[in-house]
């Protein structure tokens, strides 16, 4: 019996790992991306995996939470991760990557994928699918208006959030005299440049940043951020003191020039192999461009900074999963159509590859059992990040009003009965067992 393909809307992180998963299991995929032809928010490529803000994909700890995802996702073979660990650059315990080098390495993987048909244009609408036909929705959090507004009936209950960018430096605009190389805690090799600060050059700095111009919301949209991912001067607003318990922590660290801990703190992160261009953690921003560049050039070793990539800020759609989806990440209203990645609440780099690889497998299982049972069904997947995560997006009912993106942490997980400290062991044992079962298909 032929298969048709199965459609693949977005070739982001979790359309990449979905349609790659799927070739690898002999079926045919037509994957769908919009860019170059269609740019829409902060892409600036035609590249497919672009990472649009940070580059790093999380800690790589083993026993943390996002240690325990990727752990599990290279267990299940994931394209990604692999990719990701050919293309990483020095970040600490963080799987960091040369962004460029990974969208390469992927975009590669597929267009050479003699299972894959890439299109390179906008899907208007569901309708020029073949009923029947099995589709992913990966399109992300900037999925294209129309796209986004002819799903309206599907989507009744859609949500959206405010997320924000960090601005990218060039690195030679950095005056080294007033940075150092070093890991918090002098933890490991010094991956990270640091820049010591003051009382009085924390102030000068805080003053201007709070009063800083910012882009205004669009008229009738209201401005919710997602916590992890606060806009710095919005942070710095709650209290004159929140940026240093926050991005400015100057614990783990001794300022050269007087040997104690500095008032606070900056870190820069390396972009690129070439180290030509950092990322300042923490700082993403909706401060207007001209701003940027003032306030920021008010840090002491940033008086000439050249910023390569503004902060931005902009809508992120998402779906209300619990309400939509059955466990197998197919829609309640139409078992053919799956969702994948952000675009159905979760949140994170490794958290869209995961929804990707899921989605994958469950079209696979349902294909080939014509039952729409998630694969995490055949497993203890509570023992499981993966499925502590998609139990949380899907099954734990939580209201609309609280429904906010999540990324993967021990929050999900039952630790009075799997304990963190020995997770990692629990879930290999079982994304071992699922992996062997899936070898079936
Ligand atoms: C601005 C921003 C910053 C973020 N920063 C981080 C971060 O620093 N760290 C982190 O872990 N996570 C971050 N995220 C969250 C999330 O991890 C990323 O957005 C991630 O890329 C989501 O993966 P995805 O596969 O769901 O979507 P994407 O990777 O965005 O992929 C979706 C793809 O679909 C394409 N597309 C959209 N509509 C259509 C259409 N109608 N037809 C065809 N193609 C279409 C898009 O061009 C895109 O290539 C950020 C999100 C945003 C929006």
């Amino acid at each position: 019996m032929s298969i048709a393909a199965v459609n693949i809307i977005g070739g982001g992180l979790s359309g990449a790992e979905a349609a790659l998963s799927l070739a690898d299991y002999g079926f045919k995929v037509n994957l769908f991306e919009c860019r170059p032809g269609v740019m829409q928010g902060v892409f600036k490529t035609g590249g497919l995996c672009e990472l649009v803000c940070s580059n790093s994909l999380g800690s790589l700890k083993p026993e943390s939470a996002p240690g325990v995802l990727k752990s599990e996702l290279s267990a299940l073979g994931s394209h990604l991760i692999a990719a990701a660990l050919e293309a990483r650059v020095p970040g600490g315990q963080a799987l960091c990557v040369d962004r460029e080098k990974f969208s390469e390495i992927i975009s590669a993987k597929i267009e050479t994928n003699a299972n894959i048909n890439l299109m390179r244009r906008e899907v208007l609408s569901l309708d020029e699918f073949e009923t029947g036909s099995k589709v992913i929705i990966a399109a992300g959090p900037l999925c294209t208006p129309d796209f986004f507004n002819s799903l309206a009936d599907k989507f009744s209950d859609n949500l959206y959030f405010y997320d924000a960018v960090s601005p990218i430096i060039d690195a030679g605009s950095v005056d080294m005299s007033r940075a150092f190389w070093k890991n918090r805690y002098s933890k490991g090799s010094d991956d990270y440049l640091n820049i010591a600060l003051n009382k009085d050059e924390y102030f000068a700095f805080y003053n201007e940043l709070i009063k800083a111009k910012t882009v205004p919301a669009r008229e009738g949209e209201k401005e919710i951020y997602f916590e992890s991912c606060m806009p710095i001067e919005e942070l710095a607003r709650r209290g004159e003191h929140t940026l240093r318990f926050g991005p400015m922590k100057p614990k783990g660290f001794d300022d050269p020039r007087t040997g104690r801990m500095p008032y606070a703190l900056i870190q820069l992160r390396t972009e690129n192999s070439l180290n030509s261009a950092f990322n300042i953690v923490g700082f993403q921003t909706k401060m207007t461009f001209g701003e940027q560049a003032r306030v920021l050039a008010l840090i002491p070793g940033l008086e000439n900074v050249k910023i390569l990539r503004y902060g931005v800020i902009h809508k992120n759609n998402y779906m209300y999963s619990p309400q939509l989806l059955n466990f197998n990440l197919s829609m309640k209203s139409a078992p053919d159509i799956f969702a994948a990645g952000q675009i159905l609440g979760s949140e994170g780099y490794c958290e869209a590859i995961a929804g990707g690889k899921l989605a994958a497998l469950n079209v696979v299982h349902s294909i080939k059992t014509g039952d729409n049972k998630s694969v995490l069904e055949s497993i203890d997947y509570e023992r499981t990040m993966m499925g502590s995560l998609f139990k949380y997006l899907i099954l734990s009912g939580v209201a609309k009003k609280r429904f906010v993106p999540m990324n993967s942490n021990f929050g999900l997980v039952d630790t009075a009965k799997y304990p963190k400290e020995t997770f990692h062991e629990l879930s290999n044992e079982q994304i071992l067992k699922l992996a062997d079962l899936l070898k079936k298909y």
